[in-house]
């Protein structure tokens, strides 16, 4: 069953079929998924949700694929942690985490937009796909392409973390290091793109894989009892995640499922990379590229493909951006792991520092729900910690030892 009705530009509004396309012939605009939603509305009730397993799936009907799903069955439907101890150390009441740090099975939530995109890419009789990546969606693509049997093509800037690398290694993927940064790594990638006939995830099939991000705020307004929360913290990248989340609240709102939603969503980016967070400030309009530098590589992106329409959600939701230095970046990453034991990577550490800094300007009031996006796992970015963490008491293996060099 399908409820996909086509792709739509999303500048000049002319439509096209659900084929792999993702610019806009006319006036190249990216696409977009649009969808029949007086029919999703017959099917998509809050129980035939609750009645179906606790994965992606659940909210199939709003994801853009025709047949059944083919991959990603345990992937989404992470945990949204109230976090007391946090909200404590921040002078909040009401402070939840939203945990895609232990998404299955690369642990950020790339695994959703990739569960999405190889469905859809078999859908479309590809063989093989390909990405180009900041580190995270290369750990995912390769990862699930090797469940699926397709043959993958993932590129990546040379320097990345050896977490991220070897993440991606171990699934035996075709891996090519670009020596440049991911804006380099993306525009060589749009060149292959057009020569080789690949299912690019975050290219040619983008109006696609990017609707896997709607997931994580279906999940939010589901977790809290079908209910969106007064404020969200989302890292931006490319800015995809965050114009998505905003989307989801929109369309459980048009299908019935939630009340209006209220929800300020803010964006959170490195000081040392933030075109997005910057041109909100200066309540500019066009967003000046940058060339990063900043240790949190995974939203390292200086050119953001959605960076007009993260800060038209900014704008739309009344919210706002904030950057943080890379020294608050690890900071944030430490202070959300001694109080709620999460251990985020960089982009995590982003968002908690970020929320830290709204709420201290009072922008964030103290008395509302807030979600911190979580988004991937410390364990990928140790590079950012390793020397800013303690060391463990190395002692002879005796009581005497114990009881001399541990301080009881
Ligand atoms: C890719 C990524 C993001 C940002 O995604 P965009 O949709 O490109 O803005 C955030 N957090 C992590 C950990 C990521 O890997
Ligand atoms: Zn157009």
């Amino acid at each position: 069953m399908s409820y996909i009705k086509g792709l739509k530009c999303r500048e000049c509004g002319r439509e096209y079929p659900k084929e792999a396309l993702f610019v806009c012939e006319y006036c190249f605009g990216s696409l977009e998924v649009t969808y029949d939603y007086a029919k999703i509305k017959e099917t998509l009730t809050r129980e035939t949700i609750l009645s179906r397993p606790k994965n992606l799936w659940r909210y199939r009907e709003l994801l853009p694929i025709e047949g059944e799903p083919t991959d990603g069955f345990h992937s989404g439907f992470t945990p949204l942690v109230r976090a007391k101890n946090l909200g404590k150390a921040l002078g909040v009441s009401k402070l939840y985490v939203k945990d895609d740090s232990v998404s299955h099975p690369t642990l950020s939530f790339k695994d959703r937009v990739v569960a999405v995109a190889l469905s859809r890419a078999k859908e479309f009789g590809f063989s093989t796909v390909a990405c180009a990546s900041t580190g995270n969606l290369a750990n995912s693509v390769a990862s699930q392409a090797a469940k699926a049997g397709l043959k993958s093509y993932i590129f990546i800037p040379a320097d990345l973390e050896m977490g991220k690398v070897i993440g991606t290694l171990i699934y035996a993927p075709n891996l090519v290091a670009v020596e440049g940064n991911y804006d380099e790594v993306n525009r060589l990638c749009s060149e292959i793109a057009s020569k080789y006939k690949w299912a690019f995830v975050n290219i040619n099939i983008r109006p696609y894989y990017a609707e896997g991000s709607k997931t994580y705020g279906f999940e939010i307004a589901e977790q809290l009892g079908w209910n969106t929360p007064d404020h969200i913290i989302v890292p931006c990248a490319g800015g995809s995640l965050i114009t998505k989340i905003w989307k989801s609240f929109k369309e459980f709102y048009e299908l019935g499922l939630i009340s209006k939603p209220k929800t300020k969503v803010y964006a959170a980016q490195a000081t040392g990379c933030a075109p997005i967070v910057n041109t909100i400030k200066e309540k500019a309009e066009i967003i000046k590229p940058i060339k990063p530098k900043t240790i949190a590589k995974s939203l390292a992106i200086g050119n953001p493909a959605d960076g007009y329409y993260a800060m038209a959600t900014v704008a739309e939701s009344k919210g706002w951006g904030e950057s943080v230095t890379d020294e608050e970046i690890v900071k944030g990453i430490k202070l959300l792991a001694e109080t709620e034991g999460i251990f985020t990577e960089t982009a995590g550490g982003v968002t908690v520092a970020v929320a830290k800094k709204l709420i201290e300007q009072g922008i964030i009031p103290k008395n509302e729900s807030i979600v911190i996006s979580v988004t991937g796992n410390g364990l990928k970015t140790q590079e950012a910690v390793q020397d800013k963490i303690g060391k463990p008491i190395q002692i002879k293996p005796t009581l005497k030892s114990f009881e001399e060099r541990v301080k009881l």
